[in-house]
């Protein structure tokens, strides 16, 4: 049982996700909250990725499943004990994305953009194509991207060109203190344009805003997570190379089958007499062949037993023909009543039962129905508000009163 909760809500799981989990969380939430797409919600982002950055860490995860942050904060991982989002949110997705503004090497090329893209089961099994409609920054063809006319540059005076101004606030009498702010004859250019011969097409901006159609190929086997480089297709700026546009496929849960590496997992509801007497089944695959299985009359299932089929499951990246495993988990549907005029008859069908010898001063006891999930509640094992709880299965696993 956790001690709070904050940090896992903060990316919207439950204290009980697995690390891969925590990190579709974060991924989905970094993406949508990075400062290039929703400036207005530093916070948040910070927020997201230090919480991320504690449950990732299972040493740090632990102290604060314990103790909360305040253990946390003993432990010295207080609030300045956490790395910049910024650089967290680099090394998450594999560097530079935030921009040249420190990496060495990369002063000359601009902001790779990141998008998520979502995708189906089905599309990563069978591969597909999509086409995807965005918008970026391209150079402006009119001034090609000086802005205006021919030599209408010019260094701004009022910074010589560093786009930098120091002004000088008075605190208090006596006391001035020296701020650095953008340029505000520039707006931090550190050049500017005379109006009359500013570009026409970009205001001077020397960069348009276009739409463009990309095909994105998702090829048969790629994971949730990947990423798609689309090289140079990051917004364009004069004098600098362009970044990359990246895409990271994120997986959309599937109703029947869940993914574990190239294996596909499903459960199979049988009856009972199916469990006893074999059966068939039919399974339609992901790319809708249909698929039979058969157990053999005088094979018995049990419930929760767990079977495979080789070569039907994900296909492998990059090497398509060869496929994981299709694991099948049985559930066995036992009925809630038999008519006890079958029983005979039943009885003489299955293996005996054992003899029973009831000792003479055993005293009878009544058999009540248990509801599992209060059990559970009753010790602990589960976390959290338990009314809560209760609504997310309604009636689900609870063992059914028989009454007739
Ligand atoms: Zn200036
Ligand atoms: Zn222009």
């Amino acid at each position: 049982m956790v001690k709070e909760t904050t940090y896992y809500d903060i990316l919207g799981v439950k204290p009980t996700c697995t690390s891969d989990e925590l990190k579709k969380a974060y991924r989905k939430l970094a993406l949508k909250y990075h400062p290039d797409k929703n400036p207005n919600e530093g916070e948040k982002f910070k927020q997201i990725s230090q919480a991320y950055e504690v449950l990732s860490n299972p040493d740090k995860r632990r102290i604060y499943d314990q103790g909360g942050e305040q253990s946390l904060k003993e432990g010295g991982v207080g609030a300045s004990g956490f790395s910049s989002p910024m650089d967290l949110f680099d090394m998450f997705f594999g560097g530079g994305f935030s921009g040249g503004r420190r990496g060495r090497g990369r002063e000359r090329k601009g902001k790779d953009v990141i998008h998520q893209l979502s995708v189906t089961l089905e599309e990563l099994y069978r591969g597909a194509v999509r086409k995807l409609a965005l918008q970026k920054n391209v150079i402006c063809d009119k001034c090609e991207g000086r802005g205006g006319k021919k030599g209408a540059v010019q260094t701004c005076p009022t910074c010589r060109g560093t786009g930098f101004q120091i002004q000088m606030q008075q605190l208090a009498p006596g006391m001035i203190h020296q701020v650095q702010g953008a340029c505000s004859e520039c707006r931090g250019q550190g050049e500017i344009i005379d109006p009359k011969d500013r570009c026409k097409v970009c205001q001077g901006r020397k960069t348009v805003r276009d739409r463009k159609i990309l095909e994105v190929h998702v090829d048969k086997g790629m994971t949730d997570g990947q990423k798609i480089v689309f090289s140079g297709e990051g917004d364009q700026e004069p004098d600098l190379e362009p970044g990359d546009l990246v895409l990271v496929l994120d997986e959309k849960e599937h109703e029947i089958f869940k993914r574990s590496g190239n294996d596909l997992i499903i459960r199979l509801n049988i009856e009972l007499v199916e469990a006893l007497c074999g059966f068939q089944k039919v399974i339609r695959t992901l790319d809708e062949r249909d698929i039979v299985i058969t157990v053999l009359p005088g094979e018995v299932t049990k419930h929760g037993e767990i079977k495979c089929v080789m070569n039907e499951g994900m296909p492998m990246y990059k090497n398509p023909f060869e496929k994981g495993q299709l694991i099948i988990q049985f559930l066995v549907n036992f009925p809630e009543r038999i008519p006890p005029v079958v029983i005979p008859a039943l009885e003489n069908c299955l293996p005996p039962r054992p003899r029973i010898e009831i000792p003479e001063l055993a005293e009878e006891c009544q058999l009540m129905d248990l509801d599992p999930e209060q059990d559970a509640r009753r010790r602990g094992a589960h976390h959290g508000n338990a009314y809560e709880e209760d609504d997310d299965h309604p009636g689900m696993n609870r063992v059914q009163c028989a009454t007739s």
